[in-house]
């Protein structure tokens, strides 16, 4: 593979070393890695062999620390969280003088039945549910009834819900537009992403088209959304970060949501990537480790995936940012150069 070339990794919409929004947005939970389903483009590798799972008593005390930082908005997604729906409900009803808002991310094998589908949705409503992240695409639809999705998605709008779509493809896939009625999709927002090679995806064939050569352009979301593991651990995302346990800010079980959550502001590593973008974490990564270069990725986050697990790039990255002032990490990269050279690094 040609080598990649860098040209300029500015972005004038974020003009400091600071993240763009001081508090955090939305702490989330994966409230089980059950799935009644297997798609084979799942990058959690969820199925219906999996147990891991929240205790609603602690989804519940942790929601009362969630609004103890100032964060408004919550939500569950897995696996399917709705194949628990008794307890999601009685969380959303133990948690309801909170106040707090809602997502719920669901494969809707739940919505078999226009009826079923009108009663939990308003149930949930009635509760704090203020949206509904749908996924559908190539690799649902051997499993899901095309007829669910219209049900759920019918009855999100009747009820005034906001409803997304996620749907994720490889080139050589049909689109979301084959698989579901126009007069569904029409007004919905659709969120379309490329498959990503972590957990089952990584045994997808990707065709060339796949992969992007300018995947280090990207930043990661500058918005801060964490997420709660049944295990206790908090990510920085719900992306691949299950599958990344170095991602891990934290542990619930072990101190306060409010520590982790400073820790995480603290951390400069997030906050370069946030703001900074990841062109120059690249050039840095090529620089430690040379067989970067040789390396593919779909997005930045299968990138910032290969970083944190690339214990020579992170320690290098680490140890520049911590040891400058964050004003002039900019010179990340020099600094990356002359520990290199200085035989500081092993590749
Ligand atoms: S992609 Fe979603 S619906 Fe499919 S197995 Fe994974 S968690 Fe279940
Ligand atoms: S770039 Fe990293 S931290 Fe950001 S969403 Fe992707 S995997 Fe998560």
């Amino acid at each position: 593979m040609e080598p990649m070339t860098v040209e300029d990794d500015s972005n004038p919409s974020v003009p400091s070393f600071l993240y763009p929004s001081d508090y955090v947005e939305k702490v989330g939970f994966c409230y089980t890695s059950y799935c009644n389903i297997h798609c084979a483009h799942c990058c959690s590798d969820c199925g219906p062999w999996r147990t891991e799972k929240f205790d609603p008593a602690l989804v519940v005390e942790l929601l009362d620390e969630i609004k103890g930082l100032g964060t408004e908005i919550s939500g569950f997604t897995g696996g399917e969280a709705l194949a628990y729906q008794d307890e999601i409900l009685w969380i959303l009803s133990e948690a309801r003088p909170l106040g707090l808002k809602y997502s719920v991310a669901t494969n809707c094998s739940f919505a078999e039945d226009i009826e079923r589908a009108r009663d939990l949705i308003g149930k949930l409503k009635a509760l704090g549910l203020a949206s509904m992240f749908v996924s559908y695409d190539v690799y649902h639809a051997p499993f899901i009834h095309p007829a669910c999705i219209v049900n759920a998605v019918t009855a999100c709008k009747e009820l005034g819900l906001s409803v997304r779509l996620y749907a994720h493809q490889r080139v050589e896939d049909k689109g979301i537009e084959s698989l579901l009625p126009e007069e569904v999709l029409a007004g919905l927002d659709i969120v379309s992403g490329r498959i990503i090679p972590a957990g089952r995806a990584a045994d997808l064939q990707l065709a060339e088209a796949d992969w992007n050569p300018h995947f280090y352009e990207g930043f990661c979301d500058p918005k801060s959304s964490l997420m709660i593991y049944p295990d206790g651990s908090v990510m920085p995302c719900c992306a691949i970060a299950n599958s990344s346990a170095n991602l891990a800010l934290g542990n619930v079980r072990k101190e306060k949501l409010a520590d982790i959550v400073a820790r995480y502001r603290r951390s400069p590593y997030f906050r370069f990537i946030k703001t900074k973008g990841f062109s120059r974490l690249y050039k840095a990564a090529c620089m430690v480790a040379p067989g970067t270069r040789d390396e593919r990725f779909v997005e930045t986050c299968g990138f910032c995936k290969y970083i944190v697990e690339n214990d020579a790039i992170m320690a290098a990255i680490q140890s520049i940012l911590a040891e400058n002032d964050i004003a002039v990490c900019n010179e990340l990269l020099d600094g990356i150069a002359e520990f290199a050279e200085a035989g500081a690094l092993s590749e």
